[in-house]
């Protein structure tokens, strides 16, 4: 069985053993039965499709999809779509049983799902991108659906890859169905709040850490790693509140400034010039150098394994909002612990997408929809409330707050399973 103390550092990287590893150490502390044990930890389905594809210079190309489906004990399966050439299996298996124990987490009706396309957006037009989505959505659609399993945004999706989603499934299913993805645009049904809904939900529970620490917002550094929908987000709300966010890293350079970053600048030279980098209102800086500066915060919101046993040891927050999934590895994991940083774990911090997505899907289904000042207070309360049952967890078992999430989590899916039933 591999758990946090025994993987090894070559195995640290895989983010299926990963989840695995923490699901493990979850589950013998909660005394779970192996049988259930079993259940909990295997997918409902892996999809695998192959697209065809024509390119716009009239070739034919075929690239590969998934859709794992990890549960459906509390409700429809939920989760992301990304495109990225390094897209694995492994990759998005452990994404969908992260969406399970996310969803749990913050007590909303969904069991756990991810998709991906192993694709390079970056050197795709937008004709062929929507191509490649469509094409994929008609080859998973008999297993999406407002009741099966409701996709939303990931790395490099967005809401215009959602409206292809969501048209191409009501065209296949002749009717409008606007319930069967989330992270639409506000004119298609989406739901006000929920481009911001991640970033909001990591200032909610970094603002809940502070006063762990009797931190106020203007003496509170922070470091963002990955500004894009969810680190860009959490900068902007984070800096309106009144945080002095002294550094970003982007995948081609970081910047700082000591007195805070002019963060809705530092989006419009993003938007100007498509780089972080040649900002007039910082000074450059190295990206290592910038994960491992002395700050209260650091939120890495760009992709997994970014903290490991290679840099764990030099990270100087107080705090770790884990606004990525899978950012800090198992080992790392050991390490922070035993330096003392609070971690607020993924399936915690960076849950305010998936719980917006679930406003969004009642919104869609109810066809009425609220003011985003209703969105963000019923947002804010389920993330003060999590955060609040997380590190009681924590007290209360006397483990670190990632595997607290875990048990509360674990323990929640597995009841579920236990009142429904094994179905034979
Ligand atoms: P995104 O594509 O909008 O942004 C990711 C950003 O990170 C990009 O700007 C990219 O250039 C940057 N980046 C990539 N590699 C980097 C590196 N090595 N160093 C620094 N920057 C790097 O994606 P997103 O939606 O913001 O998602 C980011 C992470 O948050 C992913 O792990 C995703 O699974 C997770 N997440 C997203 C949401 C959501 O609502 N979008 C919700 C929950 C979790």
């Amino acid at each position: 069985m591999a758990t946090a103390t025994n993987i090894t550092l070559e195995q640290e990287l895989n983010p299926w053993l990963a989840a695995e590893a923490r699901f493990d150490e979850a589950a013998q502390r909660l005394g779970l039965d192996n049988g259930l044990c079993k259940v909990l930890r295997t997918p409902s389905k892996e999809i695998t499709v192959y697209i065809p594809v024509q390119l716009d210079d009239g070739r034919l190309e075929v690239f590969t999809g998934y859709r794992v489906q990890h549960s459906i004990a509390r409700g429809p399966a939920k989760g992301g779509i990304r495109f990225a050439p390094d897209v694995t299996l492994d990759e998005i298996r452990a994404l969908a049983a992260w969406m399970t124990w996310k969803c749990a987490v913050v007590n909303i009706p969904f069991g756990g799902a991810k998709g991906g396309v192993v694709c390079d957006p970056a050197v795709l037009s937008e004709a062929e991108l929507e191509r490649i989505t469509r094409r994929y959505t008609a080859e998973i659609l008999p297993f999406i659906g407002p009741e099966l399993d409701v996709p939303a945004p990931d790395m490099n999706t967005n809401e215009q890859v959602m409206a292809w989603i969501m048209d191409t499934y009501s065209m296949h299913v002749r009717q409008t169905t606007t319930a069967v993805v989330t992270g639409k645009p506000l004119d298609l049904g989406g739901s006000r709040g929920r481009v911001e809904a991640t970033g909001r939900g990591c200032m909610i529970v970094i603002s809940e850490a502070l006063k762990r620490f009797g931190l106020q917002p203007s003496a509170t550094r922070v470091v963002i790693q990955g500004f894009g929908n969810v680190g860009s987000m959490a900068a902007k709300l984070l800096s309106r509140a009144g945080f002095r966010v002294i550094a970003v890293i982007e995948i081609d350079g970081a910047v700082y400034n000591a007195r805070g970053l002019d963060v809705p600048a530092l989006m419009r030279h993003r938007k100007e010039t498509g780089s972080i980098t040649g900002f007039p209102g910082g000074e450059e800086i190295a990206r290592e150098e910038a994960m491992l500066m002395e700050c209260e915060v650091l939120v890495p919101a760009a992709k997994e394994n970014v903290i490991t046993s290679q840099n764990a040891e030099r990270i100087r927050a107080k705090i770790l909002c884990e606004g990525a999934n899978g950012p800090t590895t198992p080992v790392a994991d050991r390490i922070l612990a035993e330096r003392g940083v609070f971690v607020i774990p993924d399936i915690l911090a960076n849950a305010g997408g998936v719980t917006v997505s679930y406003f969004e899907w009642v919104q869609d289904r109810q066809g009425y929809f609220w003011n985003e000042d209703l969105v963000n207070s019923r947002l804010e309360e389920i993330m003060v409330n999590s955060f609040r049952d997380v590190t009681a967890y924590a007290a209360k078992h006397g483990v670190n707050n990632r595997i607290a999430a875990y048990m509360l989590a674990l323990d929640r899916v597995a009841f579920a399973i236990k009142l429904r039933g094994i179905y034979a």
